[in-house]
């Protein structure tokens, strides 16, 4: 059930003592940890970002970790370890980075609604590059560099009017989304700013949208970006670096999708056209298929219609994906038990209706107590975990060579009553 052919190492597997993680006992972990829990392999991390950075081998370029997919510290320190450099969507972010031993050059800021609070940090911070969002944004950056007596290293983010094929509610490059500046306003902007005071127009930028698995938006995206950074060199604006984004999908569903050497075999061509250096921002497809949410079914009941519940200690809390996008997750018992598959409808705690994590799902036989993984956690999960219902943010386990370590410890009631009076 969880071995399929998905290219990329799968690091929950059954094993004679139940589901394990890279060979450390779930059932042992979560002895220790409790439930939910959040559980890492750091291999897995290590795999999926070694394999994006390989795709690229042939070509220059840099890869800034997306930290809003997952910024628990354990995971950035890891990445940080292999090379990566960091892309942060908000001043919290560039600040965990910084915690993470990021460098702030290092670091590249992008994010649709940027505070003056946000802006005046990353200038005063220095980070490698500011992807501004619109005109006006540019001339704020612009205004506060120069009270500061600083430059600012920016780079305009671009909405190519590109569609995603991916879920509404995670596509970025339609003219219809917030995001960016019209492709066809681009050259104007930079050429209205070449000798601006304050700031250096070092990139362009470009992220269509998040779980993408067709390669074509991700070829005419970087298609788009290019024609645009050669009419900006035409324009006299000497690029440092192409920013692609992220977006490389993952396969949730257990059939195999574009991997990272599709993704690099369709855009380098394009980006040899300029020779420029390429920046990626991968997010989820650096830590997706890294996590599992581990979770204690707390109650089983059955309805005259026939549909059977297992009711989790875990919800919409722990892992909004599903009640937000209507997301797939693979789920499986960590101790399987004998019996038929009959269908599940696999749910949360929480008092909303859509706090479901699967309907109709085939599987073994569930009693209390039992222990089930939703799969393919590890990015957009522990991030989005909010207090609903005043439920506690989960423990996080991180698995490295058969050892494992809480690498951020169960929140308590005092944690989030500390904050009221
Ligand atoms: C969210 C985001 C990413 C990461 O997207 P993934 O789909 O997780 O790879 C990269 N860049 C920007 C600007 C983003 O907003």
């Amino acid at each position: 059930m969880i071995t399929c052919d998905l290219l990329v190492y799968q690091p929950f597997e059954p094993t004679g003592h139940g589901l394990a993680c890279d060979g450390a006992s779930i059932q042992s972990i979560v002895d220790h940890a409790g439930t939910p829990t959040y559980v890492y392999s750091a291999r897995a991390i290590r795999d999926a970002y070694r394999a994006i950075d390989d795709a690229f081998a042939s070509y220059p370029h840099v890869i800034h970790y997306a930290l809003k997919a997952n910024s628990t510290l354990a995971i950035m320190r890891l990445l940080r370890s292999l090379g990566s450099r960091a892309d942060a969507n908000s001043g919290g972010e560039i600040r965990v980075a910084e915690r993470a031993g990021f460098a702030p050059s290092d670091i590249v800021f992008t994010g649709v609604g940027k505070t003056r609070e946000e802006l005046e940090y990353a200038i005063a911070t220095g980070v490698g590059a500011i992807n501004a969002e619109s005109a006006g944004e540019l001339d704020r950056i612009a205004a506060l560099a120069c009270t500061q007596g600083r430059v600012a290293r920016v780079a305009v983010r671009v909405n190519p009017d590109i569609d995603a094929q991916s879920h509404p509610n995670i596509s970025t490059g339609l003219r219809t989304n917030k995001f960016g500046v019209p492709l066809q306003d681009a050259r104007a902007i930079y050429r209205e700013r070449r000798g601006t005071k304050g700031l250096r127009l070092v990139g362009v930028h470009i992220h269509i949208g998040s779980q993408i698995t067709t390669l074509d938006p991700l070829r005419r995206a970087a298609a788009s970006l290019v024609s645009l950074a050669l009419e900006l060199g035409d324009d006299g604006v000497s690029l440092e670096h192409l920013d692609l984004g992220g977006g490389l999908g993952i396969a949730y569903e257990g059939r195999p999708i574009i991997n990272p050497a599709d993704y690099a075999g369709a855009v380098i061509p394009e980006l040899r056209r300029s020779g420029v250096p390429v920046v990626l921002e991968p997010g989820r497809a650096v830590v997706g298929h890294s996590g599992a949410l581990v979770a204690r079914v707390v109650d089983t009941k059955r309805f005259p219609d026939g549909r059977t519940f297992a009711v989790l200690d875990a919800g919409m809390g722990e892992l909004i994906r599903p009640a937000l996008y209507g997301s797939f997750h693979r789920i499986v018992p960590v101790a399987p038990r004998p019996g038929a598959e009959t269908a599940w409808d696999v749910v949360g705690p929480i008092c909303e209706s859509s706090d479901v994590f699967a309907r109709d799902r085939m599987l073994p036989p569930l009693e209390v107590d039992d222990l089930v993984a939703i799969l393919d956690a590890g990015a957009y999960g522990s991030v989005m975990g909010s207090n609903y219902n005043r439920h506690l943010l989960p423990a996080e386990v991180m698995v490295d060579a058969g050892a494992w370590t809480v690498i951020r410890r169960r929140q308590t009631l005092e944690d989030v009553l500390s904050l009221e009076s």
